[in-house]
């Protein structure tokens, strides 16, 4: 495992303001991906560009990241269109265990037992028992929790392989590096493809429809951490990508770009934060004053765009609430 130098945390100049328009750069996009990865769309709640999962094609198919419970069949519709089916999935690879990139584990393991489940040795006791992670949806999603997420279910001990990052897996003929990845959550792992140059990044890169211009950070309470999050940041540059393939949304070959843009709104989304504690405002007011940045930033987007890129980081106030608690733990002097 590489450790980075810790990297201070600093705030650079204000963020300007994009004026390229999502159609224009939607035009653009020729929707390439890296070689032997399939982007399925699993359609959350009927909206394109929310949730990816990729789909490893070869000798072993391999999912990476399989998704909500509640759009399995979606997922197979995906799959089936590459001549796919469950059945003859041989690993589910696990950035981390939150319900939109993991719910679908266990109730893709009750048809195919057979699938080995990779995933970080810190977030697999939420596998094995997802009473816990579905108490927290519930607190933050209330009533709309099972539409949103579907209903979870444990997965078999015995099919779970914890990593702690370092390791690296052999599926078929693909060579995939497990990374420690703390920042958006202290159970996440990135993984580096070697076959193809990209990276599953997770949430760790921020979320991106295809075609935008810019990055939104995505950072829910409890595990925010953000001097961990920009060591990986620097990891994910030093392996030097030709992909950074988020779950929220697709493969994006502008590393660089995406990497410094994703950098400076995180720290400028956390600086904000800790401005509005300092500054004794109510919580309401500082919750407004962060949805007023996120609002400045994607003011070219369509009505529809939104609320996919709303659906892809979480409503604002769970951003709010992640920081907040960073800070806290932090303290703010
Ligand atoms: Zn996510």
């Amino acid at each position: 495992m590489r450790s980075p130098e810790q990297t201070p945390i600093r705030v650079r100049r204000p963020l300007q303001r994009n004026v390229t328009t999502y159609a224009t750069i939607e035009a653009m996009n020729t929707h390439t991906h890296p070689e032997g990865v399939f982007v399925i769309d699993t359609h959350l709640m009927g909206h394109a560009h929310v949730v990816a999962t990729y789909a490893l094609t070869g000798d072993e198919p391999a999912l990476v990241d399989p998704g909500p419970a509640s759009t399995l069949p979606n997922l197979e519709a995906g799959l089936a269109k590459h001549g796919l089916g469950l059945g003859d999935i041989r690993h589910i690879v696990v950035t981390h265990i939150h319900l939109d990139h993991a719910g679908a584990t266990g109730p893709i393991l009750a048809r195919n037992p057979e699938i080995q489940v990779h995933v970080h040795e810190k977030g697999a006791p939420h596998l094995i028992d997802p009473s816990r992670l579905v108490n927290s949806a519930t607190m933050l999603w209330g009533d709309i929790t099972e539409t949103l997420w579907g209903q979870t279910c444990p997965v078999p001990t015995e099919a779970i392989i914890t990593l702690v990052g370092g390791e690296t897996l052999r599926i078929g003929g693909r060579v995939l590096r497990a990374y420690d990845a703390p920042g958006h959550a202290k159970h996440h792992l990135i993984w580096f493809d070697e076959t193809s140059g990209g990276v599953f990044v997770g949430d760790n890169t921020g979320v991106r429809l295809p075609g935008m211009a810019h990055t939104r950070p995505a950072t829910p309470p409890p595990d925010v951490d953000i001097e961990g999050w920009l060591r990986t940041l620097d990891l994910i540059g030093s392996l030097a990508p030709q992909w950074l393939m988020p779950t929220h949304f697709g493969a994006f070959s502008d590393v660089s770009f995406h990497l410094a843009d994703f950098r400076e709104r995180l720290l400028h989304w956390t600086a904000l934060v800790r401005d509005g504690l300092k500054s004794g405002a109510s919580e309401e007011e500082q919750i407004a004053a962060l949805e007023r940045q996120a609002q400045s930033e994607v003011d070219y987007l369509s009505e529809a765009e939104l609320a996919a890129l709303t659906l892809q980081s979480g409503e604002i106030f769970l951003s709010y609430r992640g920081l907040t608690r960073y800070w806290q733990k932090k303290g703010l002097d």
